[in-house]
């Protein structure tokens, strides 16, 4: 409810995006700078089985939603996180005021899953994924615009100034919330 978002004194942000393109690498930066709490949604679904099994062909978890939310819902509503998925419609709206969608070049992002070891069939899926800006439409559709960001993520710079734009967003939404 609206009741909720006002009471929080910290933020929440959502950094979602297709897999590889640095949210968690992002996510580490920014909880260090801004006292943020990471929460790693895949990470947590592994490790405390907020899953339906392991779909052997996409080699990948078959997320349990509803599992997902009520882990989650507690400290979300608390405020002062910063959540890491590669999804972004299963949230609720009113647990996010920024969502940044990070969006990274093929032919890097295509390196980057390779490296990772990802069979070849999971490399198209995320590859096309990007190329469709399937996550970019998904914040649209789940979020109002005007806090919704998309974010480049191919090299080294584009993260620091990434994470010095969330720093300052974060110091600029705090110093609101005093006044
Ligand atoms: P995700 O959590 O979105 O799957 P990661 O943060 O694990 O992505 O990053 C995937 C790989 O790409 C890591 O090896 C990381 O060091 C590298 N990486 C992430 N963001 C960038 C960037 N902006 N520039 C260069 N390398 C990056
Ligand atoms: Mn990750």
């Amino acid at each position: 409810s609206e009741e909720q978002f006002s009471e929080r004194i910290n933020p929440n942000i959502l950094i979602t995006g297709t897999p590889g393109t640095g949210k968690t690498t992002l996510c580490e930066l920014v909880a260090e700078s801004t006292g943020l709490i990471h929460i790693d949604v895949g990470k947590l679904v592994k490790e405390k089985g907020l899953h339906q099994g392991f779909d052997q062909e996409y080699q990948s978890y078959i997320t349990d939603d509803d599992k997902i939310i009520d882990e989650l819902e507690d400290t979300l509503s608390k405020g002062g996180n910063i959540v890491d998925f590669h999804s972004c419609e299963i949230f609720p709206e009113r647990w996010f005021d920024l969502v940044l969608v990070l969006r990274t070049n093929n032919t890097i992002l295509y390196d980057r899953l390779e490296k990772r070891g990802y069979i070849q069939k999971k490399i198209t899926e995320n590859i096309e994924c990007e190329i469709f800006q399937e996550i970019l439409e998904e914040a649209k559709e789940s979020y109002s615009p005007e806090i919704i960001i998309e974010l480049q993520s191919n090299s080294l710079q584009d993260m620091e100034s990434n994470s010095m734009r969330i720093e300052e967003w974060v110091k600029n939404w705090k110093s609101k919330k005093i006044q």
